[in-house]
């Protein structure tokens, strides 16, 4: 009889929704994190009142009433409706691409109207294309502008792939961007999910009613003393980087990610939304969040005097810096499943969430896995 059911290596959204639901189970559980806190990527660090993402503004969306009842049975969850705005060249334009958007970029009033100016557009996309002497777009930008046109591609497509990719559009595939939202109707809610928020006073508030009752431990390198943590527990749930379980057997999978540059500024309200997008190439970010837009409506935002702002600059990874997002190319794709033949061998480790799936997940989808998996469990 080992001290524990369960050792879980990582105590994001992944290990925590685990830990949850084996603790309901009657399993006793130990949550190890290497970092310094609880939460793993959706942890907020409080500043003059205000809950700041570190790792990046997190807006929890889903369609799925089982997932989205039980995060709220955990934490009730606020109305903030993700509507991000385009800045390009100091004009605004509203996003997803809608009517607002459509009136902005040309003036235009009706769906009737948008729809002609964007297929004028379109047509003159493909002329180009065919001048070339091709038929089917060859990259993202050909890709872009049949879609919607050359306007909406040049001022809020354009710069902002670029800089996100670190690559020039003409060099990026076209899958990237296979569909691209477009609504005939003034609508800027970003997200088509049926229900989305942010958990009322944070995501440490989720983080710790998910662990309510469980034991942990923060600044625990499970690879430090591998033999030690292993001796604890009949079976390990393991959400750090598969690479690394293994030793880097067969070589490092690689990320993109992202650096954030945080101010505090002494204004209550600094761009009046959470997120801004800087869609011109010149300006060296992509975009600019406020986080108090969170989890403040309307007056609320002058009760706090002061703002924080998080400026997101997309960025090669390298070792030692915080790999967030996968890459989906053929090299690591095949890198990746070397690794899951290993990982699908074990009987008593379960490896779940974005590093040991190599995988972006969205949080509700995680959350919905966790459920998905526990019932399969037990
Ligand atoms: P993580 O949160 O990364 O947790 C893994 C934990 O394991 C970490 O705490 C880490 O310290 C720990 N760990 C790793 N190795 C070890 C080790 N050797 N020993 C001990 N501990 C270890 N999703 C949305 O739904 N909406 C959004 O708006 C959204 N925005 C995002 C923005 C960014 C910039 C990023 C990167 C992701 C975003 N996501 C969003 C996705 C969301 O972050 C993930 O779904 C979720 O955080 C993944 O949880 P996880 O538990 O798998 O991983
Ligand atoms: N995108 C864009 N302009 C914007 C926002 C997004 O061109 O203002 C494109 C860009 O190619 C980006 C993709 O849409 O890679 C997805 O962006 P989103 O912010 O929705 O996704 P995330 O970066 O969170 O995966």
């Amino acid at each position: 009889m080992k001290q524990y059911d369960y050792l879980i290596v990582g105590s994001g959204l992944f290990g925590s929704t685990f830990a949850h639901f084996a603790k309901r189970q009657g399993k006793k559980c130990l949550v190890i994190d290497k970092r310094p806190h609880l939460g793993g990527n959706v942890y907020c660090e409080n500043i003059e009142g205000i809950n700041v993402h570190k790792y990046g503004a997190h807006i929890f969306h889903t369609s799925n009433k089982e997932v989205w009842d039980f995060v709220n049975s955990i934490v009730e969850f606020n109305r903030y409706t993700n509507s991000p705005v385009a800045n390009y060249k100091g004009r605004l334009y509203n996003l997803p691409f809608n009517m607002n958007t459509f009136y902005q970029m040309w003036g235009v009033t009706t769906p009737e109207e948008a729809q002609a100016k964007i297929d004028e557009q379109k047509a003159e996309a493909v002329a180009r294309m065919k001048a070339d002497g091709v038929s089917e777009p060859r990259n993202l930008e050909e890709q872009a502008q049949v879609l919607i046109g050359k306007d909406i591609y040049e001022r809020l497509i354009k710069g902002y792939t670029e800089k996100q990719w670190g690559r020039k559009c003409a060099d990026l595939p076209a899958f990237i961007i296979k569909r691209l939202p477009v609504r005939l109707v003034f609508d800027n809610n970003y997200f088509n999910d049926k229900y989305q928020g942010i958990p009322i006073g944070g995501y440490n508030k989720l983080i710790d009613g998910l662990l309510y009752g469980i034991e942990t431990k923060t600044g625990a390198d499970f690879f430090n003393d591998r033999t030690y943590w292993e001796s604890l527990a009949d079976k390990i749930v393991f959400t750090g980087k598969i690479d690394e379980f293994y030793g880097y057997c067969f070589g490092k999978l690689n990320y993109r990610t992202v650096r954030f540059e945080q101010e505090t500024l002494d204004t209550p309200n600094y761009q009046g939304n959470a997120v801004v997008n800087y869609t011109e190439r010149d300006v060296p970010y992509t975009r600019v969040i406020e986080h108090k837009h969170f989890e403040m409506f309307g007056q609320e935002v002058y009760n706090c005097p002061q703002t924080v702002i998080s400026k997101e600059y997309s960025t090669e990874w390298h070792d030692g810096m915080e790999p967030y997002y996968p890459v989906n190319d053929a090299a690591n794709t095949a890198l990746y499943a070397k690794y899951k033949a290993l990982a699908d061998d074990e009987t008593n480790i379960i490896f779940g969430g974005r590093l040991a799936e190599y995988k972006y997940y969205d949080m509700a989808p995680l959350v919905e896995k966790v459920m998905s998996l526990y019932t399969g469990l037990v």
